[in-house]
Order: structure tokens, then sequence, then C-alpha cells
């Protein structure tokens, strides 16, 4: 079934198993806590079935949609949509809006992913490209993006000390909740971006500098891989396995996971 070759255990969701996951595992108190970080009301978002191709029915024309969600009154609500779309993806919107919607900041975010990573076996994400495997990506690249994302870190907190990082299903993200980042310009933030490229960090340029304003939200489940999106202490990621570690594995994959 899976289009993409990915590590061992790791495979796209079906929708019952979406369904199970929004309904049963979904955890509204989690994402509070993480939402507790954020700034104003927060938007999200959600794909149905960009890159899967699996969607309810009633949907297909939406599929591929990024469907903005910011009328709910509150965290259940917005489960609900979740349990209605059962989205193989779900974001929120890093920016910041007034109550006029009017943006006021944005927080500041890094993306490392394993497709990114030159690897000895696949080879550059051009040559995955070539071989129409963009998306897909192995142990080795897993192990190493993890590793960039403990430097980036290191690297990172000569200028910033409010920071978190979360296991984004494929790779990591790393986001900054530093007052005065919030408030750095879209030309500020391309100048970070281009120096922790120049340091050989491979992140996601679109991310950092800002023009993909979403991030894939805590707590959520990653369609294409069935794991679940979760905050990692900087302390346990060297040991960090995604692969195997619990807090990653939605219940409907079970012992199954890893065996
Ligand atoms: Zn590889």
């Amino acid at each position: 079934m899976a289009k993409y070759h990915l590590p061992r255990g790791m495979r796209y969701s079906t929708l019952e198993e979406r369904r199970q996951f929004y309904t049963e595992e979904f955890s509204l108190e989690k994402v509070q806590g993480w939402l507790a970080l954020l700034r104003g009301k927060v938007k999200f978002a959600v794909i149905i079935g960009r890159h899967t191709r699996i969607y309810p029915e009633k949907y297909k024309e939406d599929a591929s949609t990024t469907i903005i969600i910011d009328e709910y009154t509150g965290l259940s609500e917005v489960q609900d949509y979740m349990t209605e779309f059962l989205p193989e993806a779900a974001y929120y919107d890093r920016n910041v809006y007034d109550e006029n919607d009017r943006k006021t900041g944005q927080e500041f975010a890094f993306d490392l992913d394993p497709e990114n990573i030159t690897c000895p076996i696949h080879g550059s994400l051009a040559d995955k490209m070539q071989r129409h495997q963009g998306l897909s990506f192995c142990k080795l690249e897993l192990e190493l993006v993890k590793k960039q994302a403990i430097r980036l870190y290191e690297h990172l907190e000569a200028q910033f000390s409010r920071m978190k990082i979360v296991y984004s299903g494929r790779g990591f993200h790393i986001h900054v909740f530093d007052p005065e980042a919030y408030a750095l310009s879209t030309k500020e933030r391309r100048q970070i971006a281009k120096k922790v490229k120049e340091k050989g960090f491979q992140i996601d340029e679109w991310v950092t500098a800002g023009s993909m304003r979403l991030i894939r939200l805590p707590y959520s489940l990653h369609g294409l891989v069935s794991r679940v999106v979760v905050p990692v202490e900087k302390g346990e990621l060297d040991r960090f396995d995604p692969v195997h570690d619990k807090r990653c594995i939605p219940k409907f994959l079970g012992n199954s996971a890893t065996s």
C-alpha cells in the first residue's frame, strides 16, 4: 500500500485508525498544555488526504485542500472537526493575530526532515526526488536528523532560551518562544535561516523564514507514518527512538508496531 519507503513499522494509517485515534486517544488536555505556550487565539488546519490519497468519500473534492479551522468555541469542537474530517495531518498557525485578525507576530521555528538529509545509501533529496521518493526516508536518515536537531538546539541556545523540541512524525521541529523571536521581521528570519544552513543544518527555509506558517500540531496523528507528534526533552533526545518509543506509537498499532 505504501507509496514511499519508510522505516520498519511506519506506514499509512487507515481511516478507521484515524477515527480511533481522534475519538479515543487524542488528548485535549495535552493539546491545551501546548497551546498555553502560544499567544492569542490559535487557528488550526488539517489536510485530509493529500499525500496518502486516503479520505472519506464525501471529502474527495477537498482531500488535498488545506482546511483552516478558526471558528470553534473550545478544543472539544476542534476534536469534532478531527473526527469529522479524519485528516492525515493536523497543524496550527504560527502567526499571532490581534482581535481584528491582523498579524502581529509569528512563532519562530525550525523544521528538520529526514528526506533533506543526504544519506550515504539513498543520496540527496534531489536523488530521492528523481526516483519519486521525496517523502521516503530510512532509519539512518532519522538518526542523522536527530543528531542535527540536538546540535541545532545547542547552536540556538546562544541566542534563545525558551525552546521546545517536537518529534514531528518524520523529523523534528524546534519551536522558539522567546518574546524577541516573535517580533523578528521576515528579513531577519531569512538571515538566521541562511546562517543556520551555512553551518550545515539541513532545515526547511520556508518554515524558518515564515512563508510556511503552519506547523504540525503536537499530540496529533501523523497519518503517513502512524506516529503521534510529541514534544521530547532535549536531554532525552539522544536516546529517543521514534520507531519504538511508546509515547509516539498510537494504540491502534499496539505491539505490532515494533514486530
Ligand atoms: Zn537513507
